[in-house]
């Protein structure tokens, strides 16, 4: 009997073997086992009582007669065959929270490189050219963070301090939050008209899909700077091309982008108001400490409640 199974030999890049050990150290008394290749995978799943993977599909679970947690190591679980995992009894949990300081961080850091006009920077350095040019002031600009979860709230506490007024949009704007104001999806365009950098830290669904569009670059203030550490489909790619050639808007920092990877030949790579990071925030050493903390206590909370619904955390 294998207690916990870990799938996929790398999470975007990074080897998944410290992981594992990760793993080890916080459930001496378990069986967690690496299987590095498909093969071992489907035969590795047959005793399993947990997977931790990015995702599970169903041939998979077909094998799956002990299965009785999917231990998700994605914030999100939307790609996942939940009607299936439900039918079976599979309890899922995700590792929502694992990317709330290292993206929230990049967000921040983002937003400064703009403040400063380090990309300038970046360019004359590169061409040993010692010529003045004019930075920004965070102090006294507004910050909107659509999403307040696990990275919206690390954003926003991070930038307390840079004496900015934070506008914060959210699904359930009753839930209140840490910005000076919160305000629902319906109140976005009268927040965007009052924005100087845009922080785009919300899921990808069917109500985010293009919600930055021709009419939001519109509304945006033309000192606006856009940062996305969400999901590239949330902002209309063409709208964003449109933009920033014409200076709608002064910037945007990009940590995602529809399409992933970025063709080499798409007009964003040539823009010097763009910024792009290849999906790239969320890669430091600690991912994998965290992570393995997250699933060791849902694998725990599961074997101590014997509860077979859906923990998410
Ligand atoms: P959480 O689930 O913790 O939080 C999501 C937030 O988005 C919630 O505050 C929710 O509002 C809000 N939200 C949902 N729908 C809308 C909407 N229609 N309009 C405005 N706000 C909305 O997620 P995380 O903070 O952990 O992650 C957010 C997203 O960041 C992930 O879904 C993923 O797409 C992306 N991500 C990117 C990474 C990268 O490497 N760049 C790494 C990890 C995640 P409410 O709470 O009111 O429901």
């Amino acid at each position: 009997m294998t207690d916990l199974l870990v799938r996929r030999h790398s999470v975007h890049g990074m080897p998944v073997e410290s992981y594992v050990e990760e793993l080890r150290d916080r459930l001496p008394e378990h069986d967690v086992r690496l299987a590095r290749t498909p093969e071992e995978e489907r035969e590795g799943i047959v005793d399993a009582t947990a997977v931790t993977g990015t995702d599970i599909d169903e041939s998979l679970l077909d094998r799956a007669e002990d299965l009785r947690l999917f231990a998700g190591m994605y914030a999100g679980y939307g790609h996942l065959p939940m009607d299936t995992l439900r039918e079976r009894d599979v309890a899922v949990t995700t590792a929502s929270g694992v990317h709330g300081p290292n993206v929230a961080e990049h967000a921040v850091a983002s937003v400064l490189a703009f403040v400063r006009e380090f990309p300038t920077a970046f360019d004359r350095q590169r061409d040993h050219e010692w010529r003045h040019f004019q930075g920004h002031e965070l102090a006294g600009s507004t910050v909107t963070v659509v999403g307040l979860g696990a990275i919206g709230q690390g954003v926003v506490q991070r930038l307390k301090g840079f004496d900015v007024t934070t506008i914060g949009v959210r699904r359930h704007p009753d839930d209140g939050g840490p910005t000076d104001e919160v305000v629902g999806p319906d109140a976005l365009h009268d927040a965007l008209a009052r924005t100087d950098y845009l922080v785009l830290a919300c899921p990808l669904t069917d109500e985010t899909r293009g919600l930055v569009d021709s009419e939001a670059f519109g509304t945006l203030p033309p000192e606006a700077v856009l940062v996305n550490v969400a999901r590239g489909a949330v902002v209309d790619t063409d709208a964003l091309v449109s933009a920033l050639r014409s200076n709608e808007i002064r910037g945007a920092a990009l940590d995602v982008t529809d399409p992933e990877p970025l063709p080499a030949d798409h007009p964003l790579w040539g823009l010097s108001n763009v910024l792009v990071t290849p999906h790239n925030s969320g890669h430091t050493p600690n991912y994998f400490n965290r992570l393995a903390d997250i699933v060791a206590e849902n694998l725990q909370r599961v074997e101590e409640t014997g509860r077979y619904e859906d923990l998410r955390n």
